[in-house]
């Protein structure tokens, strides 16, 4: 017998408690360790996976696929579209072809991943294969950190605040699982010959998840696959940047944050591996301390705050809104305002570059996701889970507790989201966080010669003949009149209930 690891969003060899799991029983009972990962083509486009996501995956893969063979593990990669068979059955399929006696795996929260992983269990244990799952995506385990009544909380402080007693009390920070033991016993021939038959690492997807070569050929410099790149940007980031980060966030012109967002969506690295280096970093302090150290912990702290939040509530990943009474909104869905949108054309330069930067990289500075959401929600007065698809199947760091709670709080729709009545004015984030234009200028090129308030507002600032040489749209909406439109709905929409 052998014992099966099923990798799926955990593509590392570092506190990964089912890899840890699995060679540690298996070297106390000479079995051999085996691994698995399904490439599912179908289940991610219908989950809107970017196709430079997909590229960035496995790119990750065939890194793993080299890490594990420093183990003395072979990965067995199966093509779900080959067999006909749905990914419950094809690792039914596998632990029968390499007899496994035990599958190991690490959960996912999302309804599908969790149907997906329960159906596994189900027909695993109904052919006599033991399974054993684990949990890697979260400091706290969902579910564990609430209010005295034993309720989810749904105000972001209040869950800081118990996580960070309940961490620091109980060091759940420091507890990684042992590493991973190499695999020291030969495999059963029938399984040598399956995992021979199917060891190709794909290096390039077809049917919907392509992705053009000079695209993924910037996305490989700017995220360049493996562990060891993921760790070395923790700590570039905690010994050069964190300490300026509560005020360098807030400017996209600078390289302020760790991005590390990738890393994190593929579990390349995990957040308690991050909140372990920053607690060490900042003197052993959640709070307090380096103010960007504490601040930068926060926001990891929101990761951990939005997968409980899809646990406890799973109507969000099932295109619900948090807050039922906001389900009465009339939404526009205006084709020509979404590609505006989209495509960064809307007259507001910041939200334009915003949007030129995702397109063209993959991944958009969290101001700019904050500005640009909020436009389309509430200045566009757009259906929020448009622009969520349209993120989704954009990021390379697509994660849907992560989208989904950045855009329900921004459309007002949210748990602890934005109260309905903030709405960002675009010239003004625009002027506060961009105040010398350089991150407009380096995503609108029409607009990069010019200077002072222009680079903000050409069409308010500009005579008409200098604004129309530009080739620069004029402002898609009034956002005075956008204001008021969503204001009026949403009171009326929210009161009718
Ligand atoms: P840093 O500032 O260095 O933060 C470190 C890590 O903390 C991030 O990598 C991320 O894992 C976590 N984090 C930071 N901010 C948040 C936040 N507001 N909410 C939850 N976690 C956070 N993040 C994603 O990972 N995937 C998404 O698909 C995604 N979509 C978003 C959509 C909208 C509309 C908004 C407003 C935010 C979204 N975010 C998403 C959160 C945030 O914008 C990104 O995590 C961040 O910009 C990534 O850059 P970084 O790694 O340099 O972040």
């Amino acid at each position: 017998g052998t014992s099966l690891v099923w990798f799926k969003a955990d593509l590392r060899i570092k506190d990964n408690p089912a890899l840890s799991a699995a060679t540690a029983a298996a070297a106390a009972t000479s079995r051999p360790v085996i691994a698995l990962f399904l490439v599912n083509v179908g289940e991610w486009l219908g989950h809107d996976m970017a196709p430079i996501r997909a590229d960035f995956l496995l790119r990750n893969l065939a890194c793993l696929k080299k890490s594990l063979a420093a183990l003395n593990i072979r990965l067995i990669v199966r093509n779900i579209e080959e067999n006909g068979l749905d990914s419950s059955e094809t690792v039914a399929e596998v632990a029968r072809a390499v007899d496994a006696r035990t599958v190991y795996w690490n959960r996912e929260f999302e309804v599908d991943e969790r149907k997906r992983d329960k159906k596994t269990e189900t027909i695993l244990k109904a052919a006599g294969v033991e399974v054993a799952h684990f949990q890697d995506q979260c400091v706290m385990d969902p579910g564990s950190v609430l209010t005295k009544e034993g309720k989810p909380y749904k105000v972001f402080t209040k869950f800081k605040y118990t996580w960070i007693t309940l961490v620091v009390r109980n060091r759940v920070h420091a507890q990684f699982p042992p590493a991973p033991v190499a695999n020291s016993v030969e495999l059963p021939a029938a399984a040598t010959a399956y995992a021979d038959a199917h060891s190709d690492c794909p290096t390039k997807l077809d049917t919907g998840l392509q992705l053009d070569e000079a695209k993924a050929k910037a996305a490989r410099e700017m995220f360049p696959a493996g562990e060891d790149e993921a760790h070395a940007r923790l700590t570039h980031f905690l010994t050069d940047k964190a300490r300026k980060y509560d005020s360098a966030r807030d400017l996209p012109a600078s390289d302020g944050t760790s991005s590390l967002s990738p890393y994190l969506s593929s579990g390349i690295i995990t957040s308690r591996q991050c909140i372990s280096a920053a607690l060490k970093a900042n003197n052993n302090k959640m709070e307090g301390g380096t103010e960007g150290l504490s601040k930068w912990i926060s926001e990891v702290i929101w990761r951990d705050f939005y997968r409980h939040i899809l646990v406890e509530f799973p109507r969000v990943s099932k295109n619900r809104a948090f807050k039922s009474e906001t389900e009465n909104i009339p939404w526009l869905y205006d084709d020509e305002a979404f590609a505006a949108w989209s495509e960064g054309r809307t007259g507001y330069p910041f939200v334009d570059a915003g949007m030129r930067q995702l397109n063209s990289l993959g991944w958009m500075h969290n101001r700019l996701r904050m500005v640009t959401a909020m436009f389309l929600a509430k200045n566009l007065f757009l259906d929020w889970k448009m622009g969520e698809r349209y993120f989704m199947r954009h990021l390379i760091d697509g994660d849907l507790a992560n989208n989904n709670g950045g855009w329900q709080w921004c459309a007002g729709t949210g748990v602890d989201c934005a109260p309905y009545f903030r709405i960002f004015n675009p010239l003004s984030q625009s002027t506060k966080c961009d105040p010398k234009g350089d991150y407009i200028r380096r995503w609108v090129p029409e607009l990069a010669k010019l200077k002072g308030k222009a680079i903000h507002d050409p069409y308010g600032e500009l005579p008409k003949a200098e604004f129309l040489k530009l080739g620069y749209p004029a402002p898609i909406v009034d956002h005075k009149f956008a204001r008021d439109r969503f204001l009026t709905a949403f009171k009326l929409a929210v009161k009718k209930l």
